[in-house]
């Protein structure tokens, strides 16, 4: 894809949704860290369910770690796992306290270094809370950069490492949230909304949805129509 098409696609993006965020209701690091772990394999409704019973009761790693595992667990039975979760999010809090001090660490590799954080959740980290250029790949985003074009790629990493690369620097820091709020609700997994995309005249993907035909019904209306008028 040529740079100058790059850039339109993202400045078209922008001007769509000039301040992006995640849809995970947060109110500080440590609570986005615990919503992200949350929404692996489940969706941010059901994660923004969860936390909304939660982060009145513990919301600080001090409170979940005094909580445990078994006392979280009540709290998060709406989330996908919540038992492989809830022993994660309980160790989380512990090494949080115990090695930084109660603190987010901003680093990568003590991110994950953090039970039940990957490369994806600590670059949502990195991205939206220590402000790095991070652009963390999910289905969302894997998808729409391979349709578009933006950045192919047969893996996350792949895909990660072209958006990094590809991606000019006054896009790099929302770049994740424009795309991963396209695939999911315009370019999405079975019929993208191709006839009123933004960005379908600069989108690589061969196989974009047709407009939708006028229906039988409608035609036959207008044939109608136009029997009685002669
Ligand atoms: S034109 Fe279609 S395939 Fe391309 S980005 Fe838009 S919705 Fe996705």
């Amino acid at each position: 894809m040529r740079p100058a098409t790059r850039a339109a696609i993202f400045r078209r993006l922008r001007a769509a949704n000039p301040t992006p965020t995640t849809e995970l209701v947060h109110a500080s690091p440590f609570e986005l860290l615990v919503a992200v772990m949350l929404s692996a394999h489940t969706t941010d409704k059901s994660v923004n369910a969860a936390t909304a019973v939660l982060f009145p009761v513990a919301n600080t790693p001090l409170r979940i770690a005094a909580l445990g595992a078994e006392g979280v667990k009540p709290y998060i039975r709406s989330v996908g796992l919540y038992n492989t979760k809830a022993a994660n999010l309980a160790a989380l809090a512990r090494q949080i306290v115990e090695r930084h001090g109660g603190e987010v660490p901003a680093d990568r590799a003590a991110l994950e270094a953090l039970p039940g954080v990957g490369r994806k959740t600590a670059s949502i980290i990195l991205n939206m809370v220590f402000g790095q250029p991070e652009i963390a790949v999910d289905t969302h985003i894997f998808r729409v950069a391979n349709r578009t074009g933006l950045a192919p790629g047969k893996t996350p990493r792949v895909v990660e490492a072209g958006l990094i690369a590809a991606t000019p620097p006054e896009f790099r820091k929302d770049a994740h949230h424009w795309l991963i709020l396209h695939g999911r609700y315009v370019c999405t997994a079975r019929t993208p909304k191709c006839p009123t995309c933004i960005i379908r005249d600069l989108c690589k993907y061969k196989h974009k949805t047709p407009a939708a035909k006028r229906s039988g019904i409608s035609a036959a209306i207008r044939r109608g129509g136009k029997r009685a008028r002669r």
